[in-house]
């Protein structure tokens, strides 16, 4: 009888753990995370492809979200997450490759419960107006209408409709220089599990702001966006909000859907429109305050305020995480000129400046990517090679000529060239606002208002394709937010 009851008991035992692990089966849910991320300036003549992309995949894409999904019953499927140092225009045929093969991936994975999308926001590809909204209906297209779409996006990116209605949760960066980016890709994620998790469905709405100034105008590090920043933080507290975002947009794009914007993910829709429209009021209230974060001028006013100390110059027109080329040499030729001493010059980008210096001393640097500005011919005193780069000294300056455009933004990327920062009395830098890093340092900094396609002089800049009226490209007063789901505007 003893023997029957422990029959009965393991028996009992072992139905329960398959029915609990048959259970675990049913609600594990599953998603896929991927995305593309760049700015394009239109204004540059240099086209992306796929050689400009770096692809994250597997594990190395799960290290870059770091978010614990396994802990809420749900697996993470890795597709792909292209991004490039910002250029110009990215080839046509390469995004709907790229678009395509991310569909593909997709398809194969389906069906889904939700997916977390890493995007930039400011794409430009000729013949295609709105390469996000593209991309995440796309998207929508393959996983229907079920699943829940949370987006990631740095705050320079462009909202329109067709991204809006084909998304269910929203979080854009907060600070610009951007130190919360890993923050932003954990905001989206939880707002995905929570949708997962509770059976709740969020809703995003949008409200477009006719104002469109550099991220160098909008740092939330000074007024009036640090204030404007901050007080998002408050506005998430409220009932019926989940995230609440400011989005400068991307000034160096001329297209029709370039604009600053709110966006709010919401729980209620009442509470979330009135947040959109008071975060739209906010801003363009502001707007005659976004100023330069830096003292700023032309390279010869800032030759003239020149301290003994070190310093810092920043080369903004050429700036290539905005878009510039990254081998224009005005600078180098006035300062060459000038004969200003012990400068660090970081960089300018030459793949054939880098290949004459293994025969020989004289090169030729600059105007060579289509970009404009002098191209000068010089002869080094001494060259040597690291990390992809040639570090050239001529008439007690320090050149780096890297291989290929990129910004040198780190303190470690100095010290990767075995350069001492303390060794020189100038740095200058292809740069907008300073990096994190550079900041850090607390020396006299100066922005170089210099031509490119990152040029923060916006009067001078082509406007054929924006929307009008935008500040501060017209001048006008009136302005009432509508606020939008995407379909529906009130
Ligand atoms: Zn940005």
């Amino acid at each position: 009888m003893g023997r029957k009851i422990l029959k009965i008991k393991i028996l009992h035992i072992i139905i329960k753990f398959i029915w609990s692990f048959e259970l675990i089966k049913i609600v594990k849910k599953k998603i896929a995370v991927g995305g593309i991320s760049t700015e394009c300036s239109t204004y540059s003549p240099l086209y992306q492809n796929e050689k400009d992309f770096e692809s994250l995949q597997k594990k190395e894409l799960l290290d870059l979200i770091e978010f614990p999904f396994e802990n809420y019953n749900i697996e993470i499927c890795p597709i792909f997450f292209n991004r490039s140092v910002p250029g110009g225009p990215i080839e046509t045929s390469y995004f709907i490759k790229v678009k395509d093969d991310f569909i593909k991936q997709l398809q194969v994975i389906c069906p889904l419960d939700g997916v977390l999308l890493i995007m930039h926001g400011a794409m430009y590809v000729p013949n295609i107006n709105d390469p996000e909204g593209e991309w995440i209906s796309s998207v929508r297209e393959i996983v229907g209408k079920d699943c829940i779409i949370s987006v990631s996006f740095d705050l320079h990116g462009q909202i329109t409709n067709k991204i809006i209605k084909n998304i269910d949760a929203f979080a854009a960066f907060r600070t610009a220089p951007h130190i919360d980016v890993s923050r932003t890709y954990k905001r989206a994620s939880q707002m995905l599990v929570n949708a997962l998790t509770t059976g709740v469905r969020p809703t995003v709405l949008w409200s477009a702001i006719p104002v469109l100034v550099s991220g160098e105008m909008s740092s939330t590090l000074v007024e009036p966006c640090k204030s404007i920043y901050a007080s998002l933080d408050k506005i998430d507290e409220r009932k019926g909000v989940l995230d609440s975002n400011l989005m400068i947009g991307y000034v160096w794009a001329d297209t029709e859907r370039a604009t600053a914007a709110a966006v709010v993910t919401c729980s209620n829709t009442n509470t979330g429109a009135d947040a959109c429209r008071e975060i739209a009021n906010l801003y363009w209230n502001s707007r005659e305050k976004l100023k330069l974060d830096m003292k700023s001028g032309d390279i010869y006013s800032a030759i003239s305020c020149l301290p003994n100390t070190f310093s810092i110059m920043a080369d903004s027109g050429d700036n290539p995480t905005a878009g510039g080329v990254g081998d224009r040499a005005d600078v180098l030729e006035i300062i060459l000129k000038e004969n200003i001493q012990n400068v660090l010059f970081a960089g300018i980008a030459s793949t054939s400046a880098y290949n004459q210096f293994l025969n020989q001393k004289k090169f030729t640097i600059g105007g060579n990517l289509g970009g404009g500005g002098p191209s000068l011919e010089l002869v080094a005193d001494d060259v040597f090679f690291k990390e992809g780069c040639a570090i050239v000294s001529i008439q007690n300056i320090k050149l780096v000529i890297p291989k290929y455009r990129r910004p040198f933004h780190y303190l470690s990327d100095f010290e990767k060239l075995n350069l001492n920062l303390r060794d020189f009395n100038l740095l200058v830098v292809k740069s907008g606002y300073l990096s994190p890093d550079l900041q850090k340092l607390s020396v006299p900094s100066f922005m170089l208002l210099t031509k490119g396609a990152a040029n923060q002089n916006l009067q001078k800049i082509e406007n054929k394709n924006r929307k009008k009226p935008i500040f501060p490209f017209q001048n006008f007063n009136e302005f009432v937010p509508k606020v939008s789901n995407g379909s529906n505007t009130n």
